[in-house]
């Protein structure tokens, strides 16, 4: 292999690559993606939403924060059971990974973080990767998870560190990364990416491709999400991302962190095929899919629409023998 893995960007090296003629881009992202992985091979992850809305964040791309007058249905933390039996469809439908998303705003050390450990063990059991997003996270509740059999936590940044405070005011930057510290610490793998669409420059974008970039340990996992314009949250009316510009990210995330599955996430419901077919040469690798045709609360194609996709552009599940990271947008 000839590319290595970096951890000393400067935000003018990524700037350069991100802002390249995207043919060329394009071409290096492709290049980098071949020395690293099968291109023809797709990690495919099922998620599911065990706790809906009711979130009392206020982060202005998401459906599911309390504040906003959205169409989505609160719904309590489900069952064991019926999780587990999602589990089980979604093992029988190809999935080799399965994630959990509950909306909170950090875990509690309460009977529903319990339930949450069961969860993880039983899903576990059924010989599938487990992976969980339930917002903040202590160290000791990430040794919990750990020991519970999780194998990776979503914790997104959401964008750069200086477009932050326009999106989310109930949080700050820095305990995004309080979280990853945590999740790294005690033994699990790490997934996060970023929402573009948000009204972030593209300053913006490479900031946080920098902040990813530099982390001590790459993501494990780097999903790259385009802004899903709920109605009834502050940005319901933003502009369509433009499909190029989700080329150009996931192109130059795939440079900057050469080993990670860099997932193309939500947004896929607007792309065509060919558009899917794009970021997958850009050196996407992963992608959610499922029974259910959601992504969380946004909509989402579906398992057999994925499929054909998939034999359509000859690739296939990536089947692999040593766990790695999958969570969720
Ligand atoms: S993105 Fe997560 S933390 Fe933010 S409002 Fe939605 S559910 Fe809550």
């Amino acid at each position: 292999m000839n590319t290595q893995i970096r951890h000393d960007w400067k935000k003018e090296e990524i700037q350069a690559i991100y802002d390249q003629p995207l043919l060329e881009l394009v071409y290096q992202a492709a290049t980098v993606h071949r020395e690293w992985h099968k291109p023809s091979e797709i990690q495919v992850c099922t998620l599911l939403s065990v706790k809906t809305g009711g979130c009392p964040e206020d982060c202005s791309y998401c459906g599911q924060a309390a504040r906003y007058h959205t169409d989505i249905k609160v719904q309590a933390l489900l069952p064991t059971e019926k999780v587990l039996e999602h589990a089980q469809k979604a093992k029988d439908g190809g999935s080799s990974r399965f994630c959990m998303a509950a909306a909170w705003r950090e875990v509690r050390d309460n009977k529903d973080f319990d339930r949450v450990i069961e969860m993880v063990k039983g899903v576990n059991d059924l010989g599938l990767e487990v992976c969980c997003t339930l917002g903040m996270l202590t160290e000791e509740q990430a040794v919990r998870l750990q020991e519970a059999g999780l194998y990776a936590y979503n914790h997104n940044l959401d964008t750069s560190e200086s477009y932050y405070d326009e999106i989310i005011s109930t949080r700050k930057f820095d305990q995004r990364l309080d979280t990853i510290n945590n999740v790294r610490k005690a033994g699990i793998t790490v997934c996060s990416g970023g929402i573009i669409g948000l009204g972030e420059s593209n300053g913006d974008r490479v900031s946080m491709l920098l902040t990813l970039a530099t982390m001590p340990v790459h993501p494990e996992s780097v999903p790259v999400n385009a802004l899903a314009r709920v109605k009834g949250t502050p940005l319901e009316n933003n502009p369509k991302v433009p499909i190029w510009d989700m080329v150009r990210m996931i192109a130059t995330a795939r440079i900057v962190m050469p080993a990670s599955i860099v997932r193309l996430s939500a947004g896929r419901i607007e792309m065509t095929e060919e558009e899917q077919a794009w970021c997958f040469m850009a050196g996407a690798n992963s992608i959610f899919t499922g029974e259910r045709e959601t992504l969380l609360v946004t909509p989402n194609p579906g398992l057999s629409e994925d499929m054909q996709m998939f034999q359509n552009l000859g690739l296939k599940p990536l089947v692999k023998e040593n766990k790695s990271a999958c969570s969720i947008v």
